[in-house]
């Protein structure tokens, strides 16, 4: 044998060995077809059942309080892993369906996802599509042999056994056979006498195959895209007379009518419908009756409407929707389920968007310096921002949707999170300003320009800074703001808020280096407050001499933190009695002190820290020392690589010199 015979054969066993283990035939009769339901009632759920139970399938999970984003408590993980701050669409996503499977009213309606441009509709509507494949791999469904809607088998069973199958199987039997299959039936299942009257009829020896349902072959899952709306045929969608045949069956016999509209396609799973609204209305009236009547009403047949059973997934934008909610068509209103998908508004979602687009890109490769896609985040969420009254600064505002401590609520109110979402919320928060696609588009322009193994900050912004300029579809005035939003010299941008990390971040690696130094200074603070609330003098460590505790030293600790004059006396009284009550009060577990002990280092050492970072100056030994421990401990520690380790230093000199 040869390879290749050798591989089929073993390939051939392999399926032999699949088949015999298989619950679920291949193909058997439709007798054959009732046992198994009975068995396995899941097989015959109908689609938005499936649908639901596909999604179901990988679990749910809490959504811890402090992470929640508006009403959604739970996280479904089908979506979980590549679909970021949008649980609350998830949600009435859900609820939709739910209500489907029961076929309640609220089911019966076409979905509409609205949303801005790039928001995510349509990853929904894919993500649907492939777990619904998935799915039917694990619970298979069964379909009547040649027919072009894959059609439930349990439509072959008679209307006056209905009742009793229904009892026997615990499944309802919902719909009747469509045209063909009901041709196909009377004219090979049915014996007659002599006369050709019908006397039996055998359904039950009609053959039934196992289906998957698969977007590729059009088997349950299709798609529709309007094209020019006074060009559009209807049949695409609902099939046709195909009119070589009607010359020859006659117009009455369903012979002469093709069922391959993508409605018909998408029988036992669902159709994305694309842009619903830009299509003729007519279009519009043919997916009501889908999804109220479960019907397709082909044009021009005399034959009765064919039973369907699918879930019509629809997205259009909020401009359009707007247009259509003004229209007077009650009726159809009525007959939709609309589901917002905004933009995420939360700068650790839309972070998370560009680690799982960057992934999946061409660019995998590229090292993403720490804190880039931070910037690219806080620029892209902040463009999103409405004006607010009760947070007037968007960077703070930034910060309480994000979940982060504000570290002016020292100092005043907090703000209701709650309030400032209805707020804007109210001013369509999520619906306008750049989607993440954008901001990718610019990265991977930049990169791609620039030939660069690794991105950084600087260059992330630079990137924001240049696409917008060359990109049609914004206004001037749009332009000109997310221009201030990436200006270097003002408080209260990404690039003001950039050199705050950089400068927490540099301060941070530089401290570590001496932090002999900072633990001694905080010792010393320790031992002269301690005489001082005491009224005892002090030992001098190298004279032995007594004196009085040294004032000047405390108070420029305390400055620092802002302890005024007038306070100090009891802020030295707090920090004896947290001593006294804690275990383990050091250096590292009083914050405040920390803090202050710290600052006043780098007060101390600006200098220093400016000459360690900086590219010209020249260097003395200890500084050289002290640079390449900052530039270790980045590498090795805060996940910087050697390029990007460099900018970063070479930022904060820039910073540190302002
Ligand atoms: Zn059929
Ligand atoms: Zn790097």
């Amino acid at each position: 044998m040869s390879r290749i015979q050798n591989l089929l054969h073993r390939h051939q066993q392999e399926r032999k060995q699949a088949g015999e283990e298989d619950v679920f035939p291949n193909r058997m009769s439709c007798g054959e077809y009732l046992e198994l339901v009975s068995d396995y009632p899941e097989i015959a759920q109908l689609a938005p059942a499936r649908l639901y139970n596909a999604v179901m399938d990988h679990g749910t999970e809490e959504i811890p309080e402090q992470e929640r984003w508006g009403e959604a408590s739970q996280r479904y993980t089908f979506f979980a892993d590549s679909m970021y701050g949008q649980e609350e669409a998830h949600e009435k996503l859900m609820q939709f369906l739910a209500a489907g499977a029961r076929r309640t009213e609220t089911g019966k309606r076409i979905l509409l996802l609205m949303g801005p441009p790039a928001g995510g509709k349509s990853s929904i509507a894919s993500m649907l599509k492939r777990g619904l494949e998935e799915f039917s791999e694990k619970i298979p469904l069964y379909a009547i042999e040649g027919c072009d809607l894959h059609e439930e088998p349990l439509h072959l069973v008679p209307r006056h056994m209905r009742t009793s199958f229904e009892e026997e199987l615990g499944v309802p039997i919902e719909g009747d056979l469509c045209p063909q299959c009901r041709h196909m039936l009377f004219d090979k299942y049915a014996e007659r006498d002599e006369s050709g009257d019908v006397v039996e009829v055998r359904w039950e020896d009609v053959p039934v195959v196992k289906t998957r349902l698969s977007e590729s072959s059009r088997v349950g899952i299709s798609t529709f895209q309007p094209g020019d709306p006074k060009s559009q045929d209807i049949s695409d969608l609902i099939g046709y007379e195909d009119v070589a045949k009607s010359a020859r069956f006659g117009k009455a016999d369903p012979r002469s009518y093709s069922l391959t509209g993508e409605l018909e396609k998408a029988n036992r799973g669902m159709i994305e419908f694309i842009e619903m609204l830009k299509c003729d209305k007519k279009f519009l009236w043919s997916l009501i009756s889908v999804a109220q009547e479960q019907v397709i009403k082909v044009q021009g047949s005399t034959f009765p409407q064919i039973y369907t059973d699918t879930v019509i997934l629809s997205h259009t934008n909020q401009p359009e929707f707007e247009e259509f909610a003004q229209e007077k068509e009650p009726a159809l209103h009525d007959r939709i389920y609309m589901v917002q998908v905004p933009y995420p508004l939360r700068v650790r979602d839309e972070k998370r968007v560009y680690e799982k687009l960057l992934s999946e890109s061409n660019l995998s490769h590229i090292h993403i310096a720490p804190y880039a896609l931070d910037v690219v985040s806080m620029f892209t969420v902040l463009t999103r921002y409405a004006g607010s009254d009760i947070c007037e600064d968007p960077i703070r505002k930034m910060k309480y949707y994000n979940g982060d401590r504000v570290s002016e609520d020292k100092y005043r109110d907090p703000v209701d999170l709650r309030e400032l979402r209805e707020e804007g919320r109210k001013q369509g928060e999520g619906f306008f300003g750049i989607s993440s696609r954008y901001a990718i588009d610019a990265i991977n322009t930049a990169l791609v320009r620039e030939d660069a193994g690794c991105l950084t900050p600087r260059m992330a912004i630079r990137a924001m800074q240049r696409h917008f300029e060359h990109h049609m579809g914004f206004s001037e005035e749009e332009v000109q703001y997310y221009h201030s939003l990436l200006q270097e010299t003002k408080e209260g941008t990404v690039t003001g808020e950039y050199k705050k990390i950089v400068e927490k971040e540099v301060t941070k690696a530089f401290l570590r280096a001496y932090e002999d130094l900072a633990r001694e200074q905080f010792d010393k603070y320790m031992r002269n407050i301690t005489a001082y609330c005491r009224k005892e003098k002090i030992r001098d460590e190298f004279t032995g001499e007594r004196q009085e505790p040294d004032e000047a030293f405390m108070r420029s600790i305390e400055e620092v933190i802002g302890v005024t004059e007038n306070r100090k006396d009891q802020f030295r009284q707090e920090v004896l009695v947290y001593k006294a009550t804690e275990q383990d009060f050091d250096y590292e577990t009083y914050e405040p002190l920390q803090e202050a002990v710290e600052k006043k280092l780098l007060h101390q050492m600006k200098d220093t820290l400016t000459l360690v970072v900086s590219k010209d100056k020249p260097k003395g030994e200890e500084e050289r020392a002290r640079a390449s421990d900052l530039y270790d401990t980045l590498v090795n520690e805060r996940g910087f690589c050697e390029v990007c380790a460099r900018e970063f230093i070479e930022d904060a000199a820039r910073f540190l010199s302002q």
